[in-house]
């Protein structure tokens, strides 16, 4: 992903977002995140999903589907708490004037 130090923090927040709609998995992720714009290998996102679980954003839970065994993540509420105070400060740069 081109700029990705830049939009990492941006494809977090997504992340949250859509766990907060509904549990999540990798590769739904993948795909989703796809269609945004942002073209992320499972090698990235994988990591991702499991460091916002160690740092208390997501939690996570694994559900068998037929023979195989899929890991679902969920937001917390320290989740919910960060992607509103990210909201807020996303709202703030778009409000900014253009230089
Ligand atoms: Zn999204």
């Amino acid at each position: 992903m081109e700029h990705h130090d830049l939009l990492s923090g941006l494809v977090r927040l997504h992340v949250l977002h859509h766990a907060a709609q509904h549990p999540v998995y990798g590769q739904w992720m993948i795909d989703k995140l796809a269609r945004h714009g942002y073209r992320l290998s499972p090698g990235t996102l994988y990591p991702l999903l499991a460091k916002l679980e160690r740092e208390g954003y997501l939690t996570s839970a694994t559900a068998r589907e037929g023979r195989t065994s899929r890991k679902f993540y969920t937001i917390t509420r320290k989740g919910r708490e960060g992607l509103e105070v990210a909201r807020a400060c996303l709202n703030d740069l778009k409000g900014e004037p253009d230089p």
